[in-house]
């Protein structure tokens, strides 16, 4: 009998990844597939989802302890509605409740980047205190502390990709200019280096190997940014590990090395940052793992 399985979920703007998880949190089955957009089409892909995990466990869909889902956007955790998510098409909509009423399954909701910190760190085995750095389309971080997730009082905790650092910079579609976010993420580099295409990361390193000195530039952009991220994580957290996770970790090395190399320069002329150790603390989200599913399923008691 498997009734204590747990289903976390991914839900992202192309697509949904879902596990299941049992009770020593280790994943017993996976799957993946298209989100449908709209607020029918979200609770749809959900609900396959689950009826996927369902034919690969043998558990029936409502079998299951419980369904936990990262998504991202404004999310009401008590109403369990979710707000503003323009990349999956919902303005507001109450999924806890929806699903829940589909399924009869007990359903909560979490910020994706928190999900995924709490993924990440039961996945890495980190303990202490975690800052999740997402590098995605977007930018914005995660806490876990001592294996609690740091919401924050609003669940604003780790929005730091609005955080203006160049007034004289491009416009941020927050209305502020200059944010982080408009220097170090997948949206960043698609406006520094428009030849990259929809999804830059994927070539960025062939490119800069080509000489694309734009290439360059924007990958610098990013790097510069990415630690200058760290250096502020570090500071108000003061956290044992920053765990670099988002579509652009699959830069992989390059990046991670890029980020310390980066950190380490500041060091080499500042007494007080040499003392934070901060290349040290970097590491990167293994590729092939669903933290945020992972972290979406453990979220529910968390
Ligand atoms: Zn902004």
């Amino acid at each position: 009998m498997s009734a204590a399985l747990r289903i976390g979920m991914d839900i992202g703007g192309s697509k949904t990844a879902a596990v299941a998880l049992d009770d020593a949190g280790t994943v017993v089955a996976a799957t993946e597939l298209g989100t449908v957009r709209g607020d029918d089409g979200v609770v749809d892909t959900a609900e396959s989802a689950i009826v996927a995990l369902a034919t690969q466990t043998g558990v029936a869909p409502s079998g299951f302890a419980s369904v936990g889902i990262g998504i991202p956007g404004q999310v009401d955790r008590g109403l369990g509605v979710v707000r503003n998510a323009y990349n999956i098409g919902v303005a507001r909509l109450p999924l806890a409740q929806r699903l829940s009423a589909r399924t009869g399954l007990a359903v909560s909701l979490d910020n994706d980047v928190t999900a995924a910190a709490i993924g990440a760190a039961h996945l890495m085995r980190l303990s202490g205190t975690v800052a999740y750095l997402n590098l995605g389309t977007g930018l914005s971080a995660g806490f876990v502390v001592d294996g609690v997730p740091l919401r924050g009082a609003h669940g604003v905790a780790g929005e730091i990709g609005h955080l203006a650092v160049d007034p004289r910079e491009r416009p941020c579609p927050c209305g502020q200019r200059g944010c982080l976010e408009t220097v170090a993420s997948g949206s960043a580099l698609r406006t520094y280096w428009p030849a990259g295409g929809d999804h830059p990361g994927r070539v960025l390193l062939s490119a800069i190997a080509a000489g694309d000195a734009e290439a360059r530039a924007a990958y610098d952009a990013l790097v510069a940014g990415a630690a200058s991220c760290v250096r502020l994580l570090v500071l108000a957290l003061d956290p044992h590990t920053v765990v670099i996770g988002g579509g652009l970790r699959l830069l992989g090395a390059p990046l991670v090395d890029g980020i310390r190399g980066e950190l380490d320069l500041a060091a080499a002329t500042s007494p007080f940052l040499t003392e934070l150790e901060l290349s040290a603390r970097v590491q990167v989200l293994p590729a092939d793992s669903s933290a945020a599913a992972v972290g979406a399923a453990l979220a529910g008691n968390l």
